[in-house]
């Protein structure tokens, strides 16, 4: 997953990018950039690290420009180096253009190999730098002519924006996959992946950019705002993992608040997975915390932090010995002794992936005093990899792709297991947003076809 956050026709364009790819960290941590124009030459600035501490003062006033946009790197395809950092910029026949990229396409690699065939050289291994390739070789003269002819030959995932001496555009794919948000900040458009980062710097929310939806915001044109519909209608189908996970609390999401959504998810669980018995609802922090409120005020049972999550581990954390190597989680959760002795606790989290955070949680709350312990899970089984841009891992490694929910539940040793049914995830999700979501990973039913 990425982040994307894009202004036009701003006093402050780079230093406004940097608060709002801060507010997007959680998208993405491996690695940030901004590019900025005054409508002439680039400027760019891209690294290894997080927001906070890439983008200095000093950096930042380099960045010149009224027209900023700004990408945080969760690298889901491509490497971890620098060269797939983003936004990519290229100098192509139609002057240097500058691309942001949330999202995955499926078809990159055919299209690379067909590109490299006829005589393209590529710098990255990020699937974004065919799009760039495909605007060059375009025949239009004109970037939004040029763009929609690349993005007519891309399948998959992509909230996109796009800079050069002209215009921002911005894009989302005709399935919207990946969230898209417009606002106005001192009258003048932005753009980003989540609403939070418009509440940071004081911008207002207007709406999503909807599916297959294309944002052209012209520089010579007093940064006049139209909206194209270039590609032709497909069924909308938004990642339920963006409101599961993925996205900030805090954050409107598909046009609903993402707490909200949370919440109701965690009531649905308790309706269909009950604890009966159970003395407690503890949350995993952080990623638990509002589907357990949801789930405590259905089951009127009382709601306790039974676990404290330490905030200060970097990535750079390494286990320095088998011996301790339980160290990962327990740095991490440890468990309120006090609040947890002798109960029967109910332990809400958002999902299950490989399985090893529950497990060695489960293990430190027995040795804590639970009682007894029961493991809800606030969407369904996660047994397909994500191909649309949610970094999973390989079928293999997920838990639910060859365990029944009972093995899981051994595997993981907890006294029992309780996911929500992939109809109730989605009778929450569409109550708050509509119909037209992707579920791919819980059903296996990709929306498109995929040839990696
Ligand atoms: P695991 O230990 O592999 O079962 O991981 C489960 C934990 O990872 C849960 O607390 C989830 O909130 C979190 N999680 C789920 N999906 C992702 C993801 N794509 N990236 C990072 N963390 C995730």
């Amino acid at each position: 997953m990425c982040a994307i956050f894009g202004i036009a026709g701003a006093e402050e364009a780079s230093n406004l990018t940097y608060l709002g790819l801060h507010a997007l960290q959680h998208r993405g941590q491996e690695g940030t950039g901004i590019v900025s124009t005054l409508g002439q030459e680039p400027f760019v600035h891209k690294e290894r690290g997080l927001v906070g501490d890439i983008f200095t003062v000093e950096v930042i006033e380099k960045l010149k420009g009224h027209s900023a946009i700004g990408h945080n790197r969760y690298s889901t395809t491509g490497g971890n180096t620098s060269e797939n950092l983003q936004p990519l910029l290229m100098k192509s026949s139609l002057g240097w253009i500058s691309v942001a990229h949330n999202g995955n396409l499926v078809n990159a690699s055919d299209l690379i190999k067909k590109l490299e065939e006829d005589g393209s050289i590529f710098q990255s291994t990020s699937d974004t730098e065919v799009i760039l390739h495909l605007i060059a070789r375009s025949k239009e003269r004109d970037l939004i002519q040029a763009l929609t002819h690349a993005l007519k030959k891309v399948v998959g995932a992509y909230s996109l924006l796009v800079l050069n001496s002209e215009y921002l555009i911005a894009v989302r794919d005709p399935s919207g996959f990946r969230p898209l948000v417009m606002g106005k900040h001192n009258g003048k458009p932005v753009f980003a992946s989540e609403t939070t980062a418009f509440d940071l710097i004081g911008a207002t929310y207007e709406r999503e950019i909807a599916p297959g939806e294309m944002i052209v915001v012209s520089f010579r044109d007093h940064f006049k705002v139209q909206s194209l519909r270039p590609f032709e209608p497909t069924p909308t189908k938004r990642c339920v993992f963006e409101q599961v996970y993925f996205a900030r609390p805090d954050s409107s999401v598909f046009g609903a608040t993402v707490y909200h959504t949370r919440k109701k998810l965690g009531a649905q669980l308790a309706k269909e997975q009950p604890a009966p018995g159970a003395d407690l609802v503890i949350p995993v922090p952080d990623s638990g915390v509002y589907a357990s409120i949801g789930f405590s005020e259905f089951s009127k049972l009382p709601f306790e932090m039974g676990i404290i999550r330490s905030h200060y581990i970097g990535r750079t954390f390494i286990e320095p010995r088998q011996s301790i190597r339980d160290f990962g989680v327990k740095l991490k959760l440890n468990p309120v002794s006090e609040v947890i002795k002798g109960k029967s606790i109910v332990v809400v989290d958002d999902s299950l992936v490989r399985g090893t955070t529950s497990k060695k949680l489960i293990q430190h709350l027995r040795d804590a005093g639970a009682r007894e312990v029961h493991l809800r899970i606030s969407a369904p089984p996660t047994a397909h990899p994500c191909f649309y841009g949610v970094d999973t891992p390989t079928k293999r490694e997920l838990l639910a792709s060859t365990n029944s929910v009972e093995s899981i539940r051994k595997f993981v040793g907890a006294d029992s297991l309780g996911y929500l049914s992939l109809t109730g995830l989605l009778k929450v999700a569409s109550e708050s947003s509509g119909e037209g979501f992707c579920h791919a990973c819980f059903s296996g039913e990709y929306p498109t076809a995929i040839s990696l």
